[in-house]
């Protein structure tokens, strides 16, 4: 099965409705919470969440 989503930049490989990189899956997706992953693609989106986490802990301190 092959998928395109509209919001892909195939030049950069980012998301457009984003704002950064195109992960499947990942919180704000279109297909977020409507798709299985991959693993790999599990690990990308926990890396972000990750990311994500440590910059909200270092705001606070702030
Ligand atoms: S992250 Fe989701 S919405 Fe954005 S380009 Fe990729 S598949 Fe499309």
């Amino acid at each position: 099965m092959t998928f395109s989503c509209k919001n892909h930049d195939f030049d950069t490989d980012n998301c457009k409705k984003l704002n950064g990189r195109c992960i499947m899956g990942r919180r704000g997706c279109i297909l977020e919470g409507k798709v299985t992953v991959s693993e790999d693609n599990q690990k990308l989106i926990d890396e972000l969440e990750k990311q994500w986490g440590a910059r909200k802990k270092r705001k606070k301190i702030k």
